[in-house]
């Protein structure tokens, strides 16, 4: 099969990822073999090629927001059939024993593995994954509109469970790319009222078009105006300019798994009146069922921009260059029927 491999940790721009021919993953105990039809790119994958998250082994395959079809079942697989449609996402697997998993808090277990992290992930013609980790997807609609749900669609849809926005709330979205433009529909859905607040003008223009009341830069919402915030852009330093515009009692949500320093905070100005910092870590299944039947029920339409497999590093490149609105995917073998 072919696969982009990641070797050592590098710029994007040096071209880390390398096109290669591996064998074909067998299935073990538990697991399927999936056919890939396309694969989201994170910002995650991008913080794991230069090395920002360390790779838990090399060489590694990226790739955490698979859609594919069953193409092979390892022994003691229930409840999946060859040709069915699937989605692989970034939460691997959890050790169902320690006093999170027990505890309907998985996304917090002590010994997780992660898709295209600690195991090869989508960046590639097929994976294995543990079967009682992937979701089943329904056949209406491109593999690549599919795709961002699987990472940027649940963590976002955590992230807004976890800033506790009220119906009518002001809620305020911090960086617009591939997860914040499926949050935005969720928010709107469930009658937030919802301010964007990004550099890029492609971002600002989808923001507009997706409905946002208002769109500007990270400094423009005056303190106290926000009554819940989610932070999607990597950047520390727009903590203290989020936290400041929060009413008393709102929530900030942190979304992402990496971020650049927090600069120091001061009580008064950002904290007190019970505003409530808090990060978003990884995500239960529940979550990943919640917002899958949410994206049928809105219905969440994602902005795809697809890439050949080939050509993943460009997408990255572009990714870090905020060169597309949406997100980018992947399309490895899409079938006919669904392009
Ligand atoms: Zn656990
Ligand atoms: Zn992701």
């Amino acid at each position: 099969m072919r696969a982009m491999v990641l070797e050592t940790p590098a710029d994007v721009h040096s071209g880390p990822l390398h096109a290669v021919e591996r064998p074909v993953p067998e299935p073990g105990p538990g697991e399927v073999r999936v056919q890939v039809e396309a694969c989201g790119v994170c910002r995650t994958d991008l913080h794991v090629v230069e090395g920002e998250l360390e790779p838990q082994r090399t060489p590694l395959v990226p790739g955490h927001q698979v859609v594919g079809r069953v193409e092979a079942l390892g022994p003691g697989v229930p409840g999946l059939a060859p040709g069915q449609r699937v989605g692989v996402p970034w939460l691997n697997r959890t050790c169902g024993r320690c006093r999170f998993c027990t505890t309907g808090r998985e996304n917090l277990c002590l010994e997780p593995r992660f898709t295209g992290w600690d195991v090869d992930g989508g960046y590639a013609e097929q994976l294995v994954a543990p079967a009682g980790f992937v979701y089943a997807l329904p056949e209406t609609g491109r593999a690549r509109s599919w795709a961002p749900l699987l990472c940027a669609g649940i963590i976002g849809y955590r992230a807004f469970v976890q800033c506790r926005a009220r119906r009518g709330a002001r809620l305020g979205l911090y960086g617009f790319g591939g997860s914040a433009h499926i949050v935005i529909q969720i928010a709107l859905h469930a009658g937030c009222e919802v301010r964007v607040y990004t550099r890029e003008a492609k971002h600002r223009a989808l923001a507009r078009k997706l409905g946002a009341s208002h769109v500007g830069d990270t400094r423009d919402a005056p303190p106290g105006e926000l009554e819940a915030a989610i932070l999607f852009a990597p950047v520390g330093e727009i903590v203290p300019v989020a936290l400041e515009a929060l009413d008393r009692g709102g929530t900030l949500a942190i979304a992402g798994i990496h971020l650049s320093e927090v600069p120091p905070l001061d009580y008064q100005r950002h904290l007190f009146q019970e505003r409530t910092v808090r990060s978003v870590t990884a995500n239960t299944r529940e979550d990943g069922h919640a917002l899958l039947r949410l994206a049928r029920e809105i219905p969440i339409v994602t902005q795809t921009h697809p890439y050949p497999l080939e050509e993943a590093g460009r997408a990255l490149i572009d990714l870090k260059e905020g060169r597309f609105d949406g997100a980018a995917v992947l399309e490895i073998g899409s079938r006919p029927e669904d392009s």
